[in-house]
C-alpha cells in the first residue's frame, strides 16, 4: 500500500462505473471515504459501506432509504435519502475532495454545492459542466473551489497544459475512440441494437456513456466540457478519431508543438492522478504501456453526417446560452429511451440535431433556464420520437 498524505473524500455515485473504480483506487492507496451515495443500488452500497465504513451513505430513491438502514442497523454509518442528502454529502465538513460520479444532468445540484461549499471537485461526471458551465465554473471561482478532470481526455489535456504557458495555448486535440460503429454507413447502422451499441471495443462503462460513444454525443458533451475547463472556444478543439485510445489528447501550443499524453486505456489512472495531484503513484495492477506491442497509432476525422450527435454539439457550442443545456436534455431523453428499445439508433442523433434545429432559446443563463432549457430538450425527444 502507497502512503500518501491523508485525504477525506466523498464519492457521489459510487455504485457506478466510475464510483466503483474510485473505490479499487482508495483501496490501494489506503483512502477511507467519508461519504458514499447511489441512485438505486442498495445492496452495493450496503457491501461499499461496510468495507468503508464512511460517516454518510445515501440513497437518492427515497423508498429505499428503510431496506437500507436494516442492512446498516448495527454499523455506525449514518444512512440517509432524497436530494438534499446528495447535496449534504456533497458538502461534508470532514470532506476536502469531492468525487463527481453520478451519471447525467442528476448529478448537477450536488456538483454546484460543491462547488460553494470550496470542495476541490474530482469531476467524471460531465453532463452538469455541458449543462451548467456558466454556472459551475462561476461558483468554483467564486468560493474558492477546484475542477480536477477525471474525464481520460480532459486529465490528458491537464497535464499537458503543466508543458507550457496558459498563454501559450493555441488549442487542444480531443481523441476519440470512434466507438464500435467507426467506418460504418447509415444504411448499417439502421437495425443496430441495444447489445451492438453496449459493446465498445476499449472501455467498460455505464450504459449510458457507452451509448453516448457509440453515437458520438460522448466527444461533443466532451468538446464543451473542455471549452468550460480550459476556457476554449469550438475552434480551438480538434477532434480525431483515434482507434487505439493510447493517445489520450493533447495540447497545441504557439510555436506548433502539440504535448499529448499516453497510456493504457484504464480510468484509474485519470481518478487517481485527479486524487493525488500533483503527485504520481503506481497504479495498482496496471500493466506498462508498450508502444512496441501496439505497433502503430491511427488518426482520422470522424463523420460527422453519420454520427449527427457530434454535429448537433458542435451547433450548440456555437450558439451558446441555453443551447448545450437542450442538446444535453435531447440526448439524455433520447438515450433514456434507446436502452428501453423505444427508438432506433440512428433515430438519437436526429433527434438531437432537430432539437437544437427547432428549440428557440433565448435568454439569460440562470439556474432556472437551464433546467427550462434541458426539459425542452428532452420534450422535444418524447414529442417526436416515432
Ligand atoms: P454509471 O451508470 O455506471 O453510474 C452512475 C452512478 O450515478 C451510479 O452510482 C448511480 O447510482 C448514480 N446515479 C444514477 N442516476 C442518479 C440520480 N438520478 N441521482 C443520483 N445518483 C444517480 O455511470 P458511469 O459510467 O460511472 O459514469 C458516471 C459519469 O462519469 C458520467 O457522467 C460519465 O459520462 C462520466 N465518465 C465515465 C467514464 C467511464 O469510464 N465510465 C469515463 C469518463 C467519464
Ligand atoms: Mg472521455
Amino acid at each position: 500500500m502507497t502512503q500518501l498524505p491523508e485525504k477525506h473524500i466523498a464519492v457521489l455515485g459510487s455504485t457506478g462505473s466510475i464510483g466503483r473504480q474510485t473505490l479499487e483506487v482508495c483501496r490501494s492507496l489506503g483512502i477511507r471515504p467519508v461519504a458514499l451515495t447511489a441512485h438505486s443500488n442498495t445492496e452495493l452500497l450496503a457491501a461499499q459501506a461496510r468495507e468503508f465504513l464512511p460517516r454518510l451513505v445515501v440513497v437518492t430513491e427515497e423508498s429505499l432509504a428503510s431496506s437500507l438502514k436494516i442492512a446498516l442497523a448495527d454499523t455506525p454509518v449514518e444512512v440517509a435519502s432524497g436530494p438534499q442528502a446528495l447535496e449534504e454529502a456533497a458538502t461534508l465538513p470532514d470532506a476536502d475532495t469531492v468525487v463527481g460520479a453520478i451519471v447525467g444532468v442528476a448529478g448537477l445540484a450536488p456538483v454546484l454545492a460543491a462547488a460553494k461549499a470550496g470542495k476541490t471537485i474530482a469531476l467524471a461526471n460531465k453532463e452538469p459542466l455541458v449543462s451548467a458551465g456558466a454556472l459551475v465554473t462561476a461558483a468554483v471561482k467564486e468560493h474558492g473551489a477546484r475542477l480536477l478532470p477525471v474525464d481520460s481526455e480532459h486529465s490528458a489535456i491537464f497535464q499537458c497544459l503543466h508543458a507550457g504557458e496558459t498563454r501559450d495555448v493555441a488549442g487542444v486535440l480531443l481523441t476519440a475512440s470512434g466507438g464500435p460503429f467507426f467506418g460504418k454507413s447509415r444504411e448499417e447502422l439502421a437495425s443496430v441494437t441495444v447489445a451492438d451499441a453496449l459493446k465498445h471495443p476499449n472501455w467498460v462503462m455505464g450504459a449510458k456513456i457507452t451509448v453516448d460513444s457509440a453515437t458520438l454525443m460522448n466527444k461533443g458533451l466532451e468538446l464543451i466540457e473542455a471549452m468550460w475547463l480550459f476556457d476554449l472556444t469550438p475552434d480551438q478543439i480538434e477532434i480525431v478519431v483515434h482507434r487505439q485510445s493510447i493517445v489520450h489528447s493533447g495540447v497545441v501550443f504557439a510555436d506548433g508543438s502539440l504535448v499529448a499524453q499516453m497510456g493504457l486505456p484504464d480510468m484509474r489512472s485519470a481518478i487517481q492522478y485527479a486524487l493525488t495531484y500533483p503527485r504520481r503513484y503506481p497504479v495498482e495492477g496496471m500493466s506498462k504501456l508498450s508502444l512496441t506491442q501496439i505497433g502503430s497509432l491511427s488518426f482520422a476525422t470522424p463523420d460527422r453526417s453519420t454520427f449527427a450527435c457530434l454535429a448537433a454539439c458542435e451547433a450548440a457550442a456555437r450558439k451558446g446560452g441555453l443551447y448545450p443545456a437542450a442538446v444535453n436534455g435531447a440526448n439524455e431523453g433520447a438515450v433514456a429511451l434507446f436502452l428501453e428499445g423505444k427508438l432506433p439508433f440512428l433515430q438519437i442523433g436526429e433527434l438531437v440535431q432537430g432539437a437544437v434545429e427547432a428549440l428557440r432559446l433565448p435568454g439569460e443563463v440562470t439556474l432556472a433556464a437551464l433546467l427550462e432549457a434541458d426539459a425542452a430538450g428532452r420534450e422535444y425527444v418524447r414529442q417526436f420520437h416515432k
